[in-house]
C-alpha cells in the first residue's frame, strides 16, 4: 500500500510483493488465456515472460481488473490480427466508457490502440478448444464472474457465490478464491468466509487471493488449514481443463 510501513508493506519476502489481480492459463497446444487487465499487466507479463494472448477473459469492471487494457496493443503487434475479449453485458459497458478510445470505432493518428473483438459472456463457451465456465458470483451486490476451466476455479472478487453457483463448483480439484483479510468487508470475503466456502466446495487444494496488507504471507500460511494456502506473485500451479 503506496506510504504505508506496515510490517507487510516493509516485509523482503517476495510473496508480500503483490501486484493487482489476474491469472494467465497457458494451456499447451490450444490457447494462451489471460484473466483480467489489471493495472500492472505490464510488470506482469514482463516478470513472466509472457509474449501471447489467444483469448482475454473479464471477470468484472473495477479498474484493478481493467486498467491494463491498453497493454493489449503490444500482443497485436506480436502476433498480428486482433483477440477475441470475453466479459459479461456489464462489464462491456464499463470497458467502452473507461477505454472509449480503444472501441468507439474512430481512427487515431499514430494507430497504437488495441485492437479486441467483442464477445459477450451469456453461458459456457470455448477457447480454442478449452471449455470455459462462467460461475456467477457476488461482489458486495454487483454481479461478476468467477470461471471454471476443467477442475479449476478461479474465484477473485467475490462476497457471496449464489445458491445457483454451488453446483457449478462440484467436483473442483483446485481453487483460487478471494480473502481480503480477517476483518469482515462489504465486497471481498474475509478469512472465516473464505475458508467456509473453501470447506464447501472441499477443494484438494485452495489457494487465497487478493489479500490485503492485514495478511502477511507466511504468518497467515502458517495458521490456515492444510491444503490451503495464499498465493502469491508468479505462482504457477499444474490443473486440468477440459476440452470443448
Ligand atoms: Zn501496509
Ligand atoms: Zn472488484
Ligand atoms: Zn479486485
Amino acid at each position: 500500500m503506496i506510504g504505508c510501513t506496515c510490517d507487510t508493506c516493509r516485509s523482503t519476502d517476495p510473496r508480500d510483493r503483490r501486484l493487482r489481480p489476474s491469472i494467465y492459463l497457458d494451456v499447451p497446444g490450444r490457447a494462451r488465456i489471460l484473466v483480467d487487465t489489471s493495472t500492472d499487466l505490464r510488470q506482469q507479463a514482463l516478470t513472466a515472460g509472457i509474449a501471447r494472448v489467444d483469448a482475454l477473459v473479464y471477470t468484472h469492471g473495477h479498474a484493478d481488473h481493467i486498467l491494463g487494457l491498453d497493454e493489449m496493443r503490444r500482443f497485436n503487434m506480436l502476433q498480428g490480427g486482433t483477440i477475441p475479449c470475453y466479459a459479461d453485458a456489464p462489464t462491456w459497458k464499463t470497458l467502452k466508457r473507461a477505454f472509449f478510445y480503444v472501441f468507439d470505432g474512430v481512427a487515431r493518428q499514430g494507430g497504437g490502440v488495441p485492437q479486441l473483438d467483442e464477445c459477450e459472456i451469456v453461458g459456457p463457451f470455448a477457447i480454442e478448444g478449452v471449455r470455459v465456465l462462467p460461475v456467477p458470483l457476488l461482489h458486495g451486490r454487483l454481479p461478476i464472474l468467477g470461471f471454471r476451466f476443467g477442475t479449476f476455479a478461479y474465484l477473485t472478487d467475490c462476497s457471496a457465490i449464489p445458491d445457483d453457483s454451488w453446483p457449478l463448483l462440484e467436483g473442483a480439484d483446485t481453487i483460487v478464491i478471494d480473502a481480503l483479510r480477517d476483518k469482515p468487508h462489504p465486497t471481498h470475503f474475509n478469512v472465516a468466509q473464505a475458508l467456509d466456502a473453501v470447506a464447501r466446495i472441499a477443494p484438494r487444494r485452495a489457494y487465497f487471493t487478493h489479500m490485503a496488507h492485514d495478511l502477511p504471507h507466511a504468518a497467515t500460511c502458517a495458521r490456515l488449514p492444510r491444503g490451503v494456502e495464499l498465493a502469491y506473485d508468479g505462482l504457477i500451479v499444474d490443473v486440468d481443463v477440459d476440452a470443448a
